[in-house]
């Protein structure tokens, strides 16, 4: 079509109406029947817009005004909401965030799984949706020839300057202002990442909400850290809790922002955390759920769909560092986990000889490797717990547990469009959705984790 047939004219300004929410958090609607988001703009608004970029299917709009607002329309009350990318629906309220993402399931059942007809429960929500992150990460460098220590715009990666962003723990806006104090004072090279050159690359942080240890790790390019004793010492006078001091080197011309080598500059090398009655160790590289409130409500629901009496053999796919499976294990007779990850599946035996539970067995490999060989060794399993990565589970993992044919299934998702797909495959191999509920652990994000209970229809 030629610029002048399309329906939608670039830098024209336009009126219309907002229908529906991306799952990026723009605002959808139709000028002309041509599909436009607009990033900023809610459902129900009409807004005038410009248009800016238009593609052969649908085009972009810069949002100039709100014509008429939605009544769910807040004022965000984070300063850098607009900046940033990371909160997109902070200007939508908390009740109508929960609502969304509801929907953002149930739909993502009907269209992907052809699922009608299951109870997806409302969202269960944060009583208090704010500093609910426990792991966070700031790009340190220069915006211009200024310190920037705070988050990357929008697709970009220029750093935006901040001094506190409020998903983050409260202590988080102590430890930049440590920081930055630090790298003013001693004139530490900050990271360029044009000319790969500079020292301080990032910061990451981890808090255990119950027991409030503290770590901190600077990301350095390379060893050398000047005046690095100085930095332990204004941390440990400065901030409440601090256990861990690590700094970890990454030299490589990555997005990665953790490198391999951690050199521990003060205290352990780890802190810990509580889950339920379970004690976590959590270290600089492994994986440890971000919403420790929300956690414990996502894993009581696997613990209520599992149904377990203290006899069942209970396989936890994916299995991180034993989390899911440790919260099983104490009512279930023997539990594996299975995970890809080396340092991982080690972890996890750690975590389970720190809470007594001798129950558990941690198998490496991938899922798609190691069920296949579960299941021609005639492993049965009564419950099967599901919490693969975003792409979902591979088909022959399913078609493998559907032949090892477990009473229960509960599959944890942190993507509604592949837990679709692959509950779709499930019913297909003779297993019926029960309930399907989401879990908020994300505010003022579009994210949305969902677990699913099943169960085989026939013996
Ligand atoms: N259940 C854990 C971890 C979930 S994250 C928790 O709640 O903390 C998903 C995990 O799956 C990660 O630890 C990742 O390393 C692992 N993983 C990804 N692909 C895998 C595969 N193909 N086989 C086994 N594990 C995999």
């Amino acid at each position: 079509m030629k610029q002048k047939d399309m329906p939608v004219s670039q830098n024209q300004e336009y009126e219309m109406t907002i229908e529906d929410i991306s799952v990026d958090g723009e605002g959808i609607g139709r000028i002309n029947g041509f599909t436009m988001f607009v990033p900023g703009a809610l459902p129900g608004e009409k807004v005038r817009i410009k248009a800016l970029r238009i593609g052969k299917n649908y085009g972009y709009g810069k949002l100039l005004k709100i014509i008429e607002p939605s009544p769910d329309r807040v004022v965000p009350p984070c300063s850098y909401s607009k900046q940033c990318g990371g909160c997109s629906i902070q200007h939508l309220s908390y009740n109508a965030q929960l609502k969304f993402k509801t929907r953002r399931v149930r739909d993502a059942l009907e269209r992907i799984g052809k699922i009608t007809g299951v109870k997806v429960h409302d969202t269960i929500g944060m009583v208090e949706p704010w500093r609910y992150r426990n792991k966070a990460q700031f790009p340190v460098g220069r915006a211009g020839s200024s310190l920037a220590i705070g988050f990357f715009a929008p697709k970009s990666h220029d750093i935006v300057d901040m001094d506190r962003c409020m998903i983050n723990h409260q202590i988080n806006d102590k430890i930049i202002e440590v920081i930055r104090n630090f790298i003013q004072k001693y004139s530490i090279p900050v990271y360029d990442e044009c000319a790969h050159q500079g020292i301080v690359r990032h910061v990451v942080t981890k808090v255990g909400f119950k027991t409030g240890q503290v770590m901190f790790v600077i990301v350095t390019n390379g060893k050398n850290l000047p005046h690095k004793d100085k930095l332990v010492e204004l941390l440990r006078n400065n901030i409440p809790g601090i256990t861990s001091i690590v700094q970890n080197i990454n030299s490589k011309k990555t997005n990665v922002i953790l490198g391999q080598e951690n050199i521990t500059l003060w205290g352990q090398d780890y802190i810990v955390d509580i889950l339920g009655r379970l004690t976590f160790k959590i270290s600089p590289l492994s994986f440890f759920q971000v919403n420790p409130v929300q956690t414990e409500i996502l894993y009581n629901k696997v613990l209520e769909y599992a149904t377990l009496t203290g006899k069942e053999t209970v396989i936890d796919l994916y299995s991180g560092i034993g989390t899911i499976s440790l919260f099983l294990a104490r009512n279930a007779h023997k539990v594996y986990g299975i995970e890809e990850v080396p340092q991982a599946v080690q972890d996890a035996w750690e975590n389970a000889r720190i809470n007594g539970i001798t129950n558990a067995e941690f198998i490496e490999g991938k899922a798609e490797v190691v069920i296949p060989e579960l299941v021609n060794s005639g492993l049965h399993a009564d419950v099967v717990v599901l919490d693969p990565p975003r792409k979902g589970c591979e088909a022959e993992v399913l078609e493998a547990l559907a032949r090892m044919a477990p009473q229960r299934i509960v599959y944890v998702s942190c993507n509604p469009a592949t837990l679709a797909r692959d509950l779709k495959l499930l019913t297909e191999h003779g297993y019926e959705v029960v309930d399907v509920q989401p879990v908020d652990m994300f505010p003022h994000t579009t994210h949305v984790e969902c677990v699913a209970s099943l169960k085989r229809k026939h013996k």
